[in-house]
């Protein structure tokens, strides 16, 4: 068996694997890097594919599924809620930056055409290789990837091991294997406690509110705003909040596949109470309202967050609450850094209040040391999808404790 990094080796996104073992070769994600320029992962010709699973609807992991699809027929498969995400997503990538794109929508429907819906513990065969999900706890339907052919390989795609609002964590029993290939996003953090952050980002948005102005937080539309509509709902929020965007069609999606929940009923009632906003009129009227807007995108790249974002950051009595990580290249990683907004080149200063509240998706550092330490037997531990350094300094010390783990680069071959 052999195992090529094709992308976010020493990086965070880009992310492509690919198994080969005899005469069967698996991609396992084909993502690219929602930044300025896009960025994708090394090349892989599509007649060369025994088939494509993808672990989650994320833009890092299937950004650049549809290119396979221009002269391929490669058999795709994914849990039920991934392949519906995935082309709710992929849809609106082509709206926002078609003109930098190799494809169209006619292969993204290719993609969802040869697509096969997948469930959790339920082993199936590709071609000789017995392979299994496991739910990734990272956002619904997210999986981790088990294969099993002349040698086992696990891999994690993104994982959380805790367990939020919306989700039910990863599990730290895991299959015997000789090869792990991990995600590393939080190899040098740990992240604080989940309800202390909670209770901040509520106190802030009270604080904002009772003074008279508005608090946008930017969110992914896949998952986080569905939670942050569960954790307003949990503490009782007495204020407006107002939800837009593509957020909206994943609520409906996600309720359809209600397997994928933690509490299928507790996301309804919470998104029964929101206000969902409904067209220009209703944007240009709320974005001076005292009231909680939830907005897609998550980092400032498009969608109704940027409008939102460059009005509400004009007033000091204004919040923005940042909830997620913001890559590199992206507004919203402007705004954090620098306490300024860069659409195109455009510069906005930025008067509003900005907070950081830590509600990540991923693993942090204890929880990923708690992985490796529970592995049975005694894998090769390769660490992809975190930044070179941490992602160094974090195999030296796995080493350290007796574990064998490497930090694999973008093009490597692990055999
Ligand atoms: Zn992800």
């Amino acid at each position: 068996m052999q195992i090529k990094v094709l992308g976010a080796g020493g990086n965070i996104g880009n992310s492509g694997i690919l198994v080969k073992d005899n005469s069967t070769t698996i991609l396992l994600d084909y993502g690219l890097n929602p930044g300025k320029n896009i960025v994708h992962p090394l090349h892989v010709r599509p007649k060369d594919l025994t088939a494509l699973i993808t672990t989650h609807a994320h833009l890092d992991h299937i950004g650049y599924e549809p290119y396979l699809y221009i002269d391929g027929n490669v058999p795709h498969y994914a849990t039920k809620v991934t392949i519906e995400l995935t082309e709710l997503l992929l849809y609106d990538l082509i709206n926002i930056s078609g003109d930098k794109l190799p494809f169209t929508q006619q292969e993204v429907k290719k993609l969802v055409r040869m697509s096969k819906a997948i469930e959790y513990e339920e082993p199936f065969n590709i071609n000789g290789i017995e392979t299994e999900f496991f739910n990734a706890g990272h956002i619904p339907g997210s999986s981790m990837v088990y294969m099993k052919g002349s040698k086992r390989v696990l891999y994690t795609g993104d994982i959380n091991h805790i367990q939020t609002r919306l989700l039910t964590p990863a599990s730290y029993d895991l299959p015997e294997v000789d090869y792990i290939v991990s995600e590393c996003t939080y190899a040098m953090q740990d992240h604080p406690e989940r309800e202390q952050e909670e209770k901040k980002l509520i106190d802030f948005s009270n604080e904002i509110i009772e003074d008279g102005g508005t608090v946008l937080v930017p969110a992914f539309a896949v998952g986080r705003a569905q939670e942050l509509a569960e954790i307003y709902y949990s503490y009782n929020f007495k204020h407006d909040v107002y939800m837009d965007g593509m957020a909206l069609t994943v609520n409906d999606i996600l309720l359809n596949n209600p397997q994928f929940l933690r509490d299928p009923e507790f996301l309804r009632n919470a998104l029964g109470r929101l206000n969902y906003v409904n067209g220009w009129e209703d944007r240009r009227k709320i974005v001076k309202e005292p009231a909680v807007i939830i907005s897609p995108a998550g980092m400032l790249m498009g969608g109704a967050s940027v409008f939102y974002s460059k009005k509400i950051s004009k007033n000091p009595k204004n919040g923005i609450a940042i909830v997620a990580y913001q890559v590199e290249g992206t507004p919203g990683r402007s705004l954090v850094e620098e306490g300024s907004l860069n659409f195109n080149g455009n510069h906005y200063s930025v008067n509003a209040k900005v907070g950081k509240f830590d509600l990540s998706s991923h693993s942090g550092r204890s929880q990923l040391l708690q992985m490796f330490k529970s592995l049975k037997g005694s894998p090769k531990i390769i660490l992809v999808h975190g930044e070179q350094e941490n992602c160094e300094a974090f195999a030296l010390e796995l080493n350290s404790m007796g574990l064998n783990a490497t930090c694999a680069r973008t093009g490597e071959v692990i055999e």
